[in-house]
């Protein structure tokens, strides 16, 4: 069977105080993840508009003086790599610094700080900044696989500002490098073995072909990746999907791949902030060593609080029952992002 696109639509019965409590039916719609099966209820939600840029010109000035990845005159004060793995203790590659995490999510858990600035908007992100810091997390990966080959679960992660879950505005990327999988990379992993088996045929490259006849969810190609938005969206706004159908591991990855990857990002970019979006999480997956299914994909969600109380982007639904509430359609976000790729 191939890529399957599996949802139900469902409705609650109300009677509307605007139509004169006539009866009225409201619609949901319940969508399954084409790889793992995560479902996603899709509701388009009743009471938003255009969202209203948040101001972060505060809190940029107040964290300034303190923030841990400034250039500081007083000395540094960042951790540094024990000399049995990294010898110069911090890595420096492309002028960016790659320092262990004082928090780490993973036994190989570091931050490459992006830029000498305290803060760059999403316009500023250049290439220079995101594709020297890709880099430069390649190289800190690359040092780990050299180092210790336990650790084959990588990934380079960003938290962009607090609504993203960003503790430092600074700007700066993640790679991690763990003994144990994350729970996505596993399902992932799982779900492309099964679908080899009862398909003979590559999951991620029947996906691209899937959407791109489709139409409907295919935003447009940058080089050799693929951008999508996803059927079953893992938040409010849909997740962002770009795959790298050629590539396995970020280790092997070339400049042209990073070059590709951030022609994307920069569409993206000014996507979100037409959309007045000024916050995302991305994770750029790298598949574990023998995993012949597994393809360098990443996903970017955009992030934020609904104004007026600052309410999170986040409730139970995905808190505590594991589930995803995306509230704005797919193929929405999709016809949306097209004319940012060129692909009108
Ligand atoms: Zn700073």
């Amino acid at each position: 069977m191939p890529v399957v696109f599996r949802s139900k639509l469902f409705h609650q019965k109300i009677l509307d105080p605007n139509s004169n409590f006539e009866p009225a039916l409201l619609p949901l719609e319940v969508r399954w993840d084409t790889l793992t099966g995560h479902m996603a209820i899709i509701q388009e939600f009743r009471f938003r508009g255009q969202l209203p840029k948040p101001d972060y010109s505060t809190l940029i000035e107040k964290t300034r003086p303190v923030c841990p990845f400034c250039p500081r005159s007083g000395g540094d004060v960042s951790p540094r790599f024990p000399p049995e793995f990294i010898a110069e203790g911090k890595l420096t590659c492309q002028g960016i610094d790659v320092i262990p995490n004082f928090n780490p999510y993973a036994t190989y858990s570091a931050i490459a700080i992006l830029s000498r600035t305290h803060f760059l908007e999403l316009k500023e992100l250049s290439r220079e900044v995101v594709v020297g810091g890709l880099l430069a997390c390649q190289e800190y990966l690359k040092r780990v696989a050299a180092f210790d080959r336990r650790a084959k679960y990588m990934s380079i992660n960003w938290n962009y500002l607090p609504p993203a879950g960003g503790s430092v505005i600074h700007p700066h990327l993640q790679p991690l490098a763990s003994y144990v999988s994350p729970t996505y990379e596993k399902e992932a992993l799982a779900a492309l073995k099964r679908y080899f088996r009862r398909n003979r045929s590559p999951y991620w490259a029947d996906l691209i072909t899937a959407e791109r006849d489709r139409g409907e969810r295919f935003i447009g190609q940058t080089g050799d990746v693929a951008w999508l938005v996803n059927y079953a969206g893992r938040g409010r706004e849909p997740d962002i999907i770009a795959v790298f159908p050629e590539r396995r591991s970020v280790l092997d990855m070339p400049q042209s791949g990073w070059d590709a990857f951030y022609e994307g990002l920069r569409n993206t970019f000014r996507y979100l902030a037409d959309m007045n979006y000024v916050s995302f999480n991305l994770a750029l997956y790298s598949a574990p060593p023998g995993e012949d299914q597994f393809r360098v994909h990443a996903r970017l969600k955009p992030r934020f609080q609904f104004p007026a109380l600052g309410t999170a982007d986040y409730c139970f639904i995905e808190a505590l029952h594991d589930d995803y509430l995306c509230q704005t359609y797919p193929e929405k976000v999709c016809r949306a992002m097209k004319p940012y790729f060129g692909t009108v």
